[in-house]
């Protein structure tokens, strides 16, 4: 498929980027990061008292309007944390929405403070994260859509 931006050949399903893991524990070396933290693919924990998911936020590539997913780390409380480990395995649809903080750093954007809903689902599914209104950039592209040059941007520096 040849971009909207740029007319280059792009790989029109690279439709997300994941984040293996919260920016906290990633910026440990190895030696830090075995004696500090626990991880999992989808639950880590810090110190035995910071707790981060994962999830999925989605947002809509402006002219190519498809989703694109961030799998991206959120921050929780420890009640959060353990409710998700209940619910690993289970149904979480009709779980109450719960709070966290976004937890990685966004190619393309500065560094910000983003609450975000989280939204528990199926048992086969990642939870869904749902930005909550900020100032910053990122909230208005949420809303506005991911302009098709930065989507191009992110997924050329993830490629591969
Ligand atoms: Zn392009």
């Amino acid at each position: 498929m040849k971009c909207p931006c740029c007319g280059k050949e792009v790989e029109p399903h690279q439709m997300d980027v994941a984040f293996g893991l919260p920016d906290a524990i990633f910026a440990l070396s190895e030696e830090q990061r075995d004696a500090r933290a626990k991880t999992h693919a989808d639950f880590c924990s810090l110190d035995g008292k910071r707790y981060f998911i994962r999830g999925v936020m989605y947002v809509t590539v402006q002219e190519l309007g498809t989703k694109f997913g961030w799998g991206v780390w959120a921050e929780v409380s420890e009640e959060t944390f353990d409710r998700y480990h209940e619910l690993y395995d289970k149904d979480g649809s009709n779980e109450p929405p719960a709070a966290g903080i976004l937890a990685n750093t966004l190619p393309g954007y500065t560094a910000i403070e983003q609450p975000l809903e989280i939204h528990f689902g199926p048992a086969d599914k990642r939870p869904i994260f749902k930005p909550t209104p900020t100032e910053s950039e990122f909230y208005h592209e949420q809303i506005e859509g991911l302009p098709v040059r930065k989507w191009h941007s992110i997924i050329e520096q993830y490629a591969g």
